[in-house]
């Protein structure tokens, strides 16, 4: 953690941990670096965390990028997955290997992947904290969430218009925050409009609800993220 640097919009939350709270030691990149290739992109962002949570998610956050890579290759022979960082990843830990082989099956020929659904669902919910902590300073380590997840080559037309729509509204984000610095250079009509920010190309996007109430993504260009706050109780 820089004390240096201002993460929110309102500098007393400086030292919060944008996942739980807790005082924050350190940074966390949003998204988590495993989701990326390298090179990286310049000027990655971050926010404040806790020791604990960049250390409890980060092997969580590792599971899931792998699994999602072996979904998409529809394999999980190390050898023929073509990303290098899974590929590096899951030579090195045989335990990890094993156990994303321990969960696909075949069935009528089809392939079929049983998935940690907490451990997804906690790292998703993660991303999404963490991004409307850095776009609209809006804290959320107590709120109850959904979330809805769908491969994006199994989404029909009309669910995959919707999902692929920024969202908009007339909410303005709060003043000061990144979300509110991008919406006032493009706002050419009435309704607040938050557009889709490219991470890297093919590996990650993401869009923030300008009232921070919802948050989607896009791993690797293959699983569609949508994370709901159902209530705010910070
Ligand atoms: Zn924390």
């Amino acid at each position: 953690m820089n004390p240096n640097k201002t993460y929110y919009a309102d500098d007393r939350l400086n030292n919060c941990c944008a996942y739980c709270g807790g005082f924050a030691e350190t940074e966390d990149h949003v998204p988590s670096r495993c989701f990326l290739d390298k090179p990286y992109p310049q000027n990655m962002r971050v926010v404040p965390c806790c020791q604990k949570c960049n250390h409890d998610f980060s092997i969580d956050e590792e599971y899931v990028s792998c699994l999602i890579d072996c979904m998409k290759e529809k394999t999980t022979n190390t050898n023929l997955i073509r990303r290098k960082k899974t590929r590096k990843t899951l030579s090195h830990s045989f335990g990890l290997s094993e156990r994303i082989k321990s969960q696909f099956r075949k069935f009528a020929d089809i392939e079929i992947c049983d998935i940690e659904k907490n451990r997804f669902e906690l790292v998703m919910s993660k991303l999404a904290f963490g991004h409307l902590a850095h776009e609209n300073s809006s804290i959320n380590w107590d709120s109850e969430y959904k979330v809805d997840m769908w491969l994006l080559e199994n989404m029909s037309n009309l669910l995959l218009n919707d999902f692929e729509n920024p969202y908009s509204g007339d909410v303005v984000p709060e003043v000061g925050s990144n979300s509110l610095s991008r919406i006032l250079v493009g706002l050419d009509d009435s309704a607040i409009c938050c557009d889709w920010v490219m991470v890297q190309n093919g590996r990650y996007r993401y869009c923030v609800s300008p009232d921070s109430t919802k948050v989607k993504f896009v791993i690797a260009e293959y699983l569609a993220v949508e994370v709901s706050i159902m209530s705010h109780n910070v």
